[in-house]
């Protein structure tokens, strides 16, 4: 069984059906990059599968576990995690609290009502910022950091949740494309050595065709084409809808 399955899920906004029949399946170690124009359902689905907004029809499972119905909070203890499209850091603090917050965070879920200190966790928070390189700006504020860098910050915070699966919703908005493929060149890396996987979208076709494992992509809700880089880009449907050509 795969890690993540996902059924036939759809979603309406009044009239607007914004995801229609969305299926697929991802494993641990696999990157798979979720494309389409705008307002084509990528977001709809990230919140679909947190518990952000319930589907109206359609299943997801974890290794075996349904995740509709549960609230947020639940779904990420079970291990969904995700970055944001903003900024989601706390600028006063300094980049190995933002961490070790979420390592707190993390205990208590664990833990119930044991209540260790949140310096408990400085070791732990500075490996998981060596992971992303940035152990050696853990003490600086986050509101001094560049803006990539915040990227990195958010980043660890998310891998801190310890996820089975990670969502990132365009990842690299607001970053220069030479930034951005550094960025996912690392979420690859971490994808290799760790098992980890991750659904993720984003709009410079660079980043995706060279770093997905696999691409789904969606036009108005729908899944229209699905595969390997290669599959994607020679798709006839995929150059008509979404390359234009
Ligand atoms: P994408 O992330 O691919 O750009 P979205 O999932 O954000 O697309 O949006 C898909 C469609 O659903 C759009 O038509 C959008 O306007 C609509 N939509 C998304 N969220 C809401 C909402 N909370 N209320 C009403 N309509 C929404
Ligand atoms: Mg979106």
């Amino acid at each position: 069984m795969s890690r993540l399955v996902v059924e036939n899920l759809h979603r309406s906004f009044g009239g607007v059906k914004a995801v229609r029949g969305v299926s697929f399946t991802l494993d641990g170690g696999e990157l798979l990059a979720l494309i389409g124009p705008n307002g084509a359902g990528k977001s709809t689905c990230f919140n679909l599968l947190n518990g952000q907004l319930r589907p109206d029809e359609g299943s997801v499972t974890l290794d075996g576990t349904p995740l509709v119905g549960l609230p947020p909070r639940r779904i990420w203890d079970l291990g969904v995690g995700r970055t944001f499209q903003i900024t989601a850091t706390f600028a006063s603090m300094t980049v190995a609290e933002n961490v070790q917050m979420v390592l707190l965070s993390k205990a208590r879920a664990l833990f119930g009502l044991w209540r260790p200190a949140a310096g408990r966790f400085r070791a732990e928070a500075l490996e998981v910022l060596d992971r992303v390189g940035m152990a050696d700006q853990a003490d600086r504020p986050c509101a001094v950091l560049a803006y990539g860098d915040l990227k990195r910050v958010e980043l660890a915070m998310a891998l801190a949740g310890a996820p089975k699966l990670l969502l990132m919703d365009e990842p690299t908005a607001g970053m220069a494309p030479a930034e951005r493929l550094e960025l996912m060149a690392l979420t690859a890396a971490l994808v290799r050595e760790s098992g980890l996987a991750v659904l993720f979208t984003e709009h410079d076709m660079d980043v995706v065709f060279g770093h997905a494992s696999r691409i789904l992509v969606l036009d108005r809700g729908q899944p229209i084409a699905g595969g390997s880089p290669a599959q994607v880009r020679a798709d006839p449907r995929v150059r008509a809808v979404y390359l234009g050509s």
